[in-house]
């Protein structure tokens, strides 16, 4: 049972929930935002609500945006030949942090987990089969975390990718195995594009 007033005690609930927040941070958290300025507590919640509100999947590579087409996809300067394919949004800020990529993407919000029930259908691969089908792709970039799920991911795509004229290829294992390109740096990242792999 928590000694807070009812607000307090409802803010250290919704925060504690927050990956990564624990009860202390929670309180601690939610004691800052009452110590600092109404006009910046209330941005927090501004820019959660337009978050919700207004971003989005974009409907080609369902990377997060606040328009139709992403900025990457509807940028006439990025190589539209390449596609790089990755399992969340923030693998790809990883990998545009890196500055080493031109291409496009395609996010799969997910990989195959058996083990979490969470099966092909649950992604974005039938988006990108047909992505592959119609457009004009020579490589797709295999860039799943290379962990068990993202390697069966990757083997998966590429399998129903074969009947398609495009070389798939695997980033490098630059990054060590069991490790995310969340926490990749980027000379990793770079490293690994350059020394991709035909799958
Ligand atoms: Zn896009």
């Amino acid at each position: 049972m928590s000694n807070h007033a009812g607000a307090v005690s409802e803010l250290v609930e919704q925060l504690g929930r927050l990956p990564g927040i624990g009860r202390k941070s929670a309180e601690r958290l939610a004691f800052h935002l009452l110590r600092v300025s109404e006009h910046e507590a209330l941005g927090l919640a501004d820019a959660i609500r337009r978050v919700r509100k207004d971003v989005r999947y974009c409907s080609a590579c369902f990377n997060l945006s606040e328009t139709e087409l992403c900025s990457i996809c509807s940028d006439p300067n990025r190589d539209k030949t390449r596609i790089c394919v990755v399992e969340q949004p923030r693998d790809l800020m990883s990998l545009e942090q890196s500055s080493a990529y031109r291409g496009v993407y395609h996010v799969l919000l997910g990989r195959i987990a058996p083990l979490d029930g969470i099966g092909p259908d649950q992604l974005t691969i039938d988006p990108l089969v047909e992505r592959v089908r119609k457009g004009n792709f020579v490589e797709v970039i295999m860039a799943t975390n290379p962990t068990v799920e993202g390697d069966g991911t990757s083997l998966y795509i590429s399998n129903l990718l074969s009947e398609y004229p495009v070389v798939v290829t695997r980033l490098a294992r630059g990054i060590t195995a069991g490790s995310v390109l969340e926490y990749a740096n980027r000379e990793m990242i770079a490293d690994a594009l350059t020394g991709r792999q035909k799958l």
